[in-house]
């Protein structure tokens, strides 16, 4: 996207929504698309149909796959992985009850320490989570780990510092969270609500993952207006384990 160009604060066009998989029409209600430029259809916005249009074009046979989502959201892309997939596997991270296998009938697993055997899960994915894991190097070794070979990560997570190093603003020390910068917190489905985030993440993830877990990842930054994609902070990270 052209930087120099505002997004329109209302806008509209027609085009074919990825995670709707059918003709659909595209709604920017504000100015900051990310979060307002909706379809009409599945109320997905753009980050949820790249990362659909994602797996469908790197992974097209996700439907035959384990898939296990870290922290789903129960709409847009996540239900239809979930609806679509007999083997998706949805979890999330319940802090307080960290050797509790299961919480309220929901799957509880931490990214650091995943209960999954390795190599047993086909795809591994994550919306804008990575920058709430207190330590992410651990996290994408476990993911690493237990991934089968041809298995990838496909993820979203805001590249905010773009070509700027990433910082970490908070990490865990004897046992607490030290905050390094003052803290920010996005929303979260479980707990009391809130996320804190941890890393403020930049272009050079893909270093930090293959120096975490020796694989390579590829970014995509989709411009994608027929597909309704288009926003900032919308790349697309996969993480490929090889198949031998
Ligand atoms: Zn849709």
């Amino acid at each position: 996207m052209n930087a120099a160009v505002e997004p329109a604060a209302s806008f509209t066009t027609a085009g074919h929504c990825p995670v709707c998989a059918g003709p659909a029409e595209f709604v920017a209600t504000g100015p900051w698309w990310r979060d307002s430029f909706g379809c009409t259809g599945c109320g997905s916005i753009p980050r949820e149909r790249a990362l659909m249009l994602t797996i469908d074009r790197w992974f097209p046979q996700w439907r035959e796959a384990v898939i296990h989502e870290s922290s789903p959201c129960h709409r847009s892309t996540s239900a239809r992985l979930a609806n679509e997939c007999p083997g998706y596997i949805g979890s999330q991270f319940f802090e307080d009850f960290p050797d509790t296998p299961q919480v309220n009938g929901i799957r509880n697993e931490n990214l650091e320490r995943l209960s999954f055997p390795d190599a047993s899960v086909d795809l591994h994915v994550t919306q804008d989570v990575f920058e709430h894991v207190l330590d992410p190097d651990v996290a994408f070794r476990e993911i690493g780990r237990t991934l089968r070979p041809g298995g990838m990560h496909v993820f979203t997570v805001p590249l905010v510092n773009k070509h700027r190093p990433s910082v970490t603003r908070a990490r865990v020390e004897n046992g607490e969270i030290r905050n390094l910068l003052p803290p920010e917190y996005h929303g979260n489905p479980v707990g009391d609500g809130r996320a804190l985030v941890v890393t403020d993440w930049g272009y050079d993830i893909c270093k930090r993952i293959y120096q975490a877990s020796g694989l390579f990842t590829h970014m995509l930054h989709i411009d994608d207006l027929h597909h309704g994609i288009r926003a900032e902070y919308i790349e697309i990270l996969v993480t490929v384990k090889p198949t031998n």
